[in-house]
């Protein structure tokens, strides 16, 4: 009889947000009367710069016509995609990163959800408590994480917990590990790293010949001059570092899908390229972005294109400045919010995530995620996002002030 990947039977059985969508449903059905104000999903509002939807209508009546027509691109993404990228992204900002080492694609999660198949099963998996829970699932589906342990996550996984004592960045393992995620800003501490403190990774990287797998999907959102825009900015990383970075958060591509890995020709483990790895890879398993969202992701570097972005960029960050010092004029502990779209605020009284959830949702209509979704030590936190209206995001600030103020 057909055999399944039992690791499947390993997961819990729902995703985070579906837990949270079936309790906002069943709240809304009780209470008809309450608008609901979502904050909980990472999910943008803002649409597509006009420049990047202008390329778009030209890209699409460009397929229409026999002259113009394209059929399958190249996997790895068009050349006038990966150089725009390679020279704005990189290498205007004196980080030598070539066109042949950045791999469009749709998605910042699918990129770092399948970059575990260029490695072996045994390897030691690291990631930051509480995490984007996308590394530690996909890992659990590899069979590299072990077995479940209930209140001690799973066996195999070596957990850096980030707490409000250590700043919300984690400390470096005691433990050997051979693949390390990390995710700066963070989601969904809302935190950035300094370049000191990432020197440190990067050299234990290097000591030990490890893997970084750095999560730069909020790199838009950096405002704080000592943080690197890219790990490729910290000496030596091109030895030991994979970079994912994504249009969702960057330019409103939530739904429009591209992003884009870079896999530096340094990165060469045991005589073995990883960029040819993951080009093997991906050659096999995809046939790349389409060309209209390409046309559309070449666009946001363009001098409209980038002011756009900002502008959205700067409305989102002004959101999550109303929200997290709404929050701490209202007595709460607020983190994140300045190089991120995300606030990170105590639950009071000593509640749980998920009792705070209930009783913001009960007392003000507004739904966040409950920081213990993504780790054990992220129980007791709550996840706010700046990506709705101001409009709403000042109403909920309001209502969670009258509601909570002593
Ligand atoms: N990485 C992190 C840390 C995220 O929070 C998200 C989305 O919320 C993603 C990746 C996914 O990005 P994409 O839309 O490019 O798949």
């Amino acid at each position: 009889m057909l055999k399944v990947n039992e690791n499947f039977m390993k997961l819990p059985p729902s995703y985070l947000f579906v837990d949270i969508a079936n309790k906002v449903d069943q709240f809304s059905k009780q209470h008809p009367e309450v608008e609901i104000i979502r904050m909980g999903i990472g999910d943008v509002t803002r649409p597509l710069p006009k420049a990047v939807v202008t390329a778009m209508q030209k890209a699409a009546e460009e397929m229409g016509n026999m002259e113009t027509f394209r059929g399958y691109g190249p996997e790895a993404g068009y050349e006038f995609l990966r150089s725009a990228i390679a020279e704005n992204d990189y290498q205007k900002r004196g980080v030598a990163i070539d066109k042949d080492e950045i791999f469009v694609s749709d998605g910042a999660k699918s990129d770092t959800g399948s970059i575990g198949d260029i490695f072996d099963v045994d390897n030691v998996v690291a990631v930051c408590d509480p995490v984007y829970p996308v590394y530690v699932d996909t890992n659990v589906m590899a069979g590299r994480a072990g077995e479940y342990r209930e209140g001690a996550g799973w066996s195999k996984i070596v957990y850096m917990p980030c707490s409000r004592e250590n700043g919300f960045l984690p400390r470096i393992p005691n433990e050997r590990a051979d693949i390390i995620y990390l995710c700066f800003p963070n989601n969904p501490s809302g935190v950035g790293i300094g370049r000191k403190e990432l020197q440190k990774w990067v050299d234990y990287a290097l000591r030990n010949q490890s893997i970084l797998l750095y999560d730069a999907a909020y790199e838009a959102f950096i405002t704080d001059e000592d943080m690197p825009h890219s790990i490729f900015e910290i000496e030596g990383a091109e030895k030991c570092a994979i970079e994912f970075r994504s249009f969702s958060k960057t330019a409103g591509f939530t739904g429009t899908r591209c992003a884009f890995t870079v896999i530096p020709k340094e990165l060469i483990f045991n005589g073995v390229s990883l960029n040819k790895l993951w080009g093997r890879r991906q050659s096999t398993k995809m046939n790349g972005v389409s060309y209209v969202v390409q046309r559309g992701a070449e666009a946001v570097y363009s001098e409209e294109g980038k002011r756009e972005v900002r502008e959205n960029i700067e409305y989102y960050l002004n959101n999550a400045k109303i929200i997290k010092e709404g929050l701490q004029k209202a007595g709460f502990e607020a983190y994140g919010g300045v190089n991120s779209p995300y606030v990170w605020m105590k639950a009071p009284n000593g509640l749980s995530s998920w009792e705070f959830f209930d009783l913001l949702l009960e007392k003000t209509g507004v739904v966040g995620t409950p920081g213990s979704g993504f780790g054990i030590s992220g129980e007791g936190f709550f996840r706010l996002t700046a990506f709705n209206t101001r409009e709403n995001t000042e109403k909920a600030i309001e209502r969670i002030t009258q509601s909570f103020q002593a």
